[in-house]
């Protein structure tokens, strides 16, 4: 099996889920900027963070033979600070040309929240403005609906926005069509209770196919799998999926999507 995690914020991992990861086939890794678990006291904090994303964590991976690469933005739970916010966007642009950033993310609504959305209008503004593809996160305390509908309302109103350089993800049954009628691509998050399970992920893919969809684990600070991927791929084929239609959905259509920004290569 080979796959792409496409999804995984590894700061939170310990370096033992990096050997496990490539022992299960993963080929890349990619990881967007979000919480850290705390509001961070300062834009220094994000700078760190970000130094942390483009250059001490694809250092580890590479530990492993595992090419690591990163999205940036500040995070919505962090977008009510307006002030911090704007200083922490100010810092982006000159990190955009590291080796290892495919773009800005994971940016969206957390609680929907007027703030949430002025600073996500200023990231995909951000996005147009330096050509950057962009990974998008929707809410999953409140109504995910109604942000993912927000959400896809203020990207179709911007001009310089192509739906096929942005991947929704976290989608869920009552979102995912919404996503990928609008021309965005979806990205259903593996995760043992919120978000998505593989059975339901399954579920979904069997009804709307495997275009413009990826798998990912997220495998962050709280209760997650960074095998989830490859474990989604094994149930898949005890459901009678074919290897070409896994290999596609875990590993073509990420390298597919990604493979749009010319920085993001697998040897
Ligand atoms: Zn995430």
């Amino acid at each position: 099996m080979r796959y792409i995690e496409p999804h995984a914020h590894m700061v939170s991992r310990v370096t033992d889920d990096y050997a496990a990861m490539v022992t299960a086939g993963c080929r890349a890794v990619c990881e967007p900027a979000f919480w850290a678990g705390f509001d961070r006291s300062s834009a220094r904090g994000f700078y760190d963070y970000f130094c942390q994303l483009t250059e001490y964590e694809p250092r580890r991976a590479a530990q492993f033979g595992l090419p690591h690469y990163s999205w940036l933005c500040l995070n919505p739970k962090e977008a009510e600070n307006l002030a911090l916010a704007e200083e922490v966007l100010a810092l982006i642009p000159s990190f955009l040309d590291r080796p290892n950033v495919l773009g800005i993310g994971e940016i969206g609504l957390n609680k929907n929240s007027r703030n949430e959305v002025a600073i996500f209008e200023k990231h995909v503004e951000l996005a147009v403005q330096h050509g950057q593809m962009i990974l998008i996160h929707t809410p999953h305390l409140e109504d995910k609906w109604k942000g993912t509908r927000l959400t896809i309302d203020i990207l179709k109103r911007h001009p310089g926005v192509n739906p096929g350089r942005v991947i929704i993800d976290h989608v869920e049954e009552h979102t995912v069509e919404l996503v990928l009628e609008a021309g965005f691509w979806a990205g259903i998050t593996l995760y043992p209770q919120s978000k998505c399970t593989p059975a339901r992920a399954i579920d979904m893919v069997e009804i709307y196919g495997t275009q413009r969809v990826w798998l990912n684990s997220a495998c962050d600070w709280g209760n997650s799998d960074p095998l989830a991927v490859p474990k989604t791929a094994i149930e898949m084929k005890r459901r009678g999926h074919g290897e070409n239609t896994i290999d596609r959905l875990i590993y073509q259509n990420p390298l597919q999507f990604l493979s749009q920004n010319p920085k993001f290569r697998l040897d």
